[in-house]
């Protein structure tokens, strides 16, 4: 069904209307008329919508033709809707003029019908072809250029401009996704917009900007000097001060355009393998493309093709590394490592095609198929008789995709029949950063079903402490490397991270292992530092599974006074909580309330108990350094929360102690208490499960105040005796 079209018709003379309306409506148009040009800019304002075209008199009283032009052009209006200018047939000049003022075509009178007409379809023919042009053109949502049109005009631009160099730069925001599903695809959508507008920006007209798909951008500009990560950092800082969303990442990938012959997509392809090659690495920002690239892209790609098969013919291979227990000298455990021994490429090395997997998906059958084997090797050694010992197996990011990983896992283990504290997962401290809530929530269901979790290369991210407090673990794995790497670190500097990191584990409670220990030195000094178990080649690089069992039954035979020592690699501190350090203060006036919130804290902490603020201000006066957390009511005879609160501000015990308020939902009591520095809410009535994570939450924050205090008096004594 073709709708009508409407016309709108301007002239001041009601005949010459007449006679336009009536052959336009015998031609299946609509039409509305206008007496002079005031009248037609208020109907166009009204109607802009439905009209399709404006036949336009130049000479009207109270506003002429081209003054009702030049409205239309500020207005914008004359982009979308043509206007024909209708003149004398004498006034060659005025119909020159009125195209210059931007009318699309003219008509003179006497009116002939089918001219008229004809004019008028043609011209709204081409308006829709270049509308759906332009649609194609440039991207709805940014303006810039689409993929086709962007290849199109950078092709172009580099033909005109054979002498110049020019760079093609693609760009792409870290974790798009999280930013729609955190912040809603409208902010989503308001941020690509201002990256197109700054990227058109600093191409000051001399260059092509397009949307290459979802967040991905590519420009093609004149060659600039290379900048250092550092400013472009800052640079991407600046630029986007006032975007949307702050804190996002944005990386760049650069091909540097020496080979003209490439189309542009194959430029851009180049470009994005520079960007693919610095995903996920923290503090870079841009790099440029490079031969090795293409030959790693190359590598990878065989890689690709090889391993499904190299899974069936089970190519992959499980090595051994024992862990010892620093104090006593034993194997507390072992960490499963994967191997590949390819027939023709020969041994390629995990730190390569682990990465690689894990960008491809591989990795979640490459996992099962290690913790299988893992299985059937525990399993053996229990059928054998041989003294167990725990091993772990690494858990990549992608594992953790699948909703039911705890599941698949008991059913796994199970089905073998082992012991479920026989498994510890290693999860690497970046996985979480990822999927946080994903990982948390999968980690707490292994750990109840048994398992135990390790946290990977700690030390090695970003959120390290913020992510302790949230991430319930068992064992903390600190990488020797990135101590022993830390570019430029004095000696001294290493000691204190080591230190640093060792005492904050022992303030979580959370023994420690280190691996990449590789001397006799580093051996003392974690000793020193009171670290739990080592992992190095200074006892023994990861081995074949055969060897390893030849390995344990050497080495106890070499230190027998080792054989009756108890072997653990477990949660020794677990259940030895000291009450002192873990004692909760319920302030609530309500005692059935206090009475619940003690039945669901006590499992786990001491508590003691004030029946308004200002019980409770005393005790905390009192007993504040042994207080770890306060449950917060807000409504309270005597002295309500609020006042406690402005109390403890003044005094400073706020800062020392997390406060986690509990109130009815949906008061404004919440805003008001987190502003008055209370840590965390937990509304009424309580969910345990949400009581308990945030009572957790602040019970480690409290270690963390504890032990920043601690070092910092330490460095003061240090400065002093210096
Ligand atoms: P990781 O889990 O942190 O494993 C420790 C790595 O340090 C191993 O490298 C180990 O061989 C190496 N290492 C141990 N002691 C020393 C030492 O004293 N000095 C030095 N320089 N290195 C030492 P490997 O076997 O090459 O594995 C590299 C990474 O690949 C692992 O790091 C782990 O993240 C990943 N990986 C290995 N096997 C698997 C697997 O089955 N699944 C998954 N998802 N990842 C795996
Ligand atoms: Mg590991
Ligand atoms: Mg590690």
């Amino acid at each position: 069904m073709t709708s009508k079209k409407t016309i709108l018709v301007v002239d001041d003379a009601p005949v010459n209307r007449c006679i336009l309306v009536k052959i336009l409506e015998a031609d299946g148009f609509k039409t509305l008329e206008a007496e002079n040009g005031q009248v037609a800019l208020e109907i166009l304002a009204e109607f802009r919508q439905e009209i399709s075209l404006v036949l336009l008199d130049l000479a009207m009283p109270v506003m002429n033709g081209y003054e009702v032009l030049e409205k239309m052009k500020e207005t914008g209006i004359l982009t979308l809707i043509p206007a024909v200018v209708t003149t004398g047939g004498d006034q060659e000049n005025a119909e020159i003029q009125s195209l210059e003022c931007g009318a699309s075509d003219f008509i003179t009178k006497p009116y002939k019908a089918d001219v008229v007409c004809h004019r008028v379809r043609s011209i709204l023919r081409l308006c829709e072809n270049a509308a759906l042009l332009n649609q194609l053109e440039t991207d709805r949502l940014t303006g810039v250029y689409t993929r086709e049109f962007f290849y199109r005009h950078a092709e172009q631009m580099l033909e005109e401009h054979p002498d110049e160099q020019y760079d093609i730069v693609c760009s792409n925001i870290n974790n798009f996704k999280m930013i729609n599903d955190k912040y809603g695809m409208l902010v989503g959508d308001e941020l690509l917009r201002c990256i197109a507008g700054h990227a058109q920006e600093c191409m000051q007209g001399e260059g092509v900007c397009g949307r290459l798909g979802a967040d991905a951008f590519a420009v093609l500009r004149k060659r600039r000097p290379l900048r250092t990560q550092e400013e472009v950092g800052s640079l991407y800082t600046k630029t986007y001060q006032n975007a949307p969303v702050k804190n996002f990442i944005m990386q760049y990938g650069v091909y540097q355009v020496e080979n003209r012959t490439l189309s542009i997509a194959a430029m851009c392809d180049l470009a994005q393998m520079a960007l693919g090659s610095i995903k996920h690495k923290y503090g870079v920002y841009h790099a440029v493309y490079n031969d090795s690239m293409r030959e790693k892209m190359l590598r990878e790609h065989q890689l690709c093709n090889y391993m499904e098969q190299a899974l069936k013919e089970r190519q992959f291979v499980v090595y051994m590394q024992p862990k010892h227990c620093v104090e006593t000298g034993i194997i507390a455990g072992a960490e499963a490592l994967i191997r590949w021994s390819h027939p023709e490429l020969g041994f390629v090395s995990p730190g390569e095609f682990i990465p690689l997997f894990e960008r491809n998906g591989f990795i979640t059958r490459l996992d099962r198929y290690v913790w299988e084997e893992v299985c059937a090797i525990l399993k053996r050694w229990m059928q054998e008789g041989r003294e167990m010992i725990p091993v772990s197996v690494n858990a990549s990011r992608a594992d953790f995709v699948s909703d039911d990983l705890p599941q698949t896992i008991c059913a796994l283990v199970d089905s073998y029949g082992i012991p479920h504290e026989l498994l510890h997962f290693e999860v690497t401290e970046s996985a979480y950063t990822d999927h946080p809530q994903q990982i948390i929530s999968a980690v707490s269901t292994l750990r109840k079903m048994g398992f135990l979790i390790e946290m990977d290369d700690f030390g090695s991210g970003y959120s390290s402490l913020n992510m302790l407090s949230e991430l319930p673990i068992d064992l903390l794995k600190l990488d020797m490397k990135f101590v022993q790497k830390g570019d430029g670190l004095l000696p001294d500097s290493k000691r204190s991270v080591l230190s640093f990191i060792v005492s904050l584990s022992k303030w979580l409670q959370l023994p420690t292992i280190a691996e990449g220990v590789e001397t006799r030195e580093e051996v003392e000094l974690l000793k020193a530092m009171g670290c739990n178990y080592i992992q190095g080649f200074y006892f023994a690089k990861p081995m074949p599974v055969e060897s390893f069992e030849t390995y344990m039954t050497d080495y106890e035979k070499n230190h027998p006074d080792m054989v009756h020592k108890k072997r653990e690699l477990s949660r020794p501190l677990a259940g030895t909580q000291d009450s002192d350090r873990t004692l909760v203060l319920i302030v609530e006036d309500v005692a059935c309330n206090r009475e619940l919130l003690k039945e669901l804290l006590e499992p786990d902490y001491a508590t003691a108990t004030a029946c308004n603020g200002e019980e409770a201000y005393r005790y905390i006066q009192e007993h504040h350094s042994e207080i770890s957390c306060i449950m917060l009511d807000l409504l309270m005879p005597v002295m309500d929360g609020f006042q406690l609160l402005d109390l403890m501000r003044t005094d400073g015990t706020l800062e020392e102690i997390p406060v986690v308020i509990t109130s009815e939902a949906g008061s404004d009591g919440e805003l008001r208490a987190l502003r008055l520095g209370a840590d965390s809410f937990v509304a009424k009535p309580y969910n345990p499960e949400i009581l308990l994570h945030h009572v957790g939450k602040a019970v480690r924050e409290r270690d963390f105040r504890k032990l920043r205090l601690q070092l910092e008096r330490k460095s003061l004594q240090g400065g002093a005796e210096n």
